[in-house]
């Protein structure tokens, strides 16, 4: 498959490292991502968004009722927003921001679920 044949705003689709929402570049630079906003700070941030998402992520599941989705149970996302969610999603955040995180309480999972470390 040559990337002609994708569509140009699928291109474009980043996933967030931390919790794997899947959205544009574009989304992620207007709203940051719904989840972790409060933490990555992507908002009107080009540099973190680049750094807190990934271009390379495998297989998308669309979450619309968290609440009652044994998918979302297993993707450890039921708490978060309605959306698309990467079920892989290659690279890891930045030391600072694991750092970050952890002192906010937050244990940071791979998402990356292609290999086995
Ligand atoms: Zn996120």
């Amino acid at each position: 498959m040559s990337l002609e044949t994708v569509p140009k705003e699928l291109r474009n689709l980043r996933a967030c490292l931390l919790c794997s929402l899947v959205k544009t570049f574009e989304q992620f630079e207007f709203d940051g991502c719904d989840n972790c906003e409060e933490y990555l700070h992507m908002k009107n941030n080009r540099d973190a968004v680049y750094e807190c998402t990934s271009s390379n992520f495998d297989g998308v599941v669309a979450m619309m009722s968290p609440e009652d989705s044994w998918v979302a149970k297993w993707q450890r996302i039921n708490r978060f927003t309605k959306g698309c969610y990467a079920i892989s999603v290659t690279g890891r955040l930045p030391p600072g921001i694991v750092r970050e995180l952890k002192s906010k309480g937050v244990n940071y999972r791979q998402r990356d679920t292609s290999q086995k470390t």
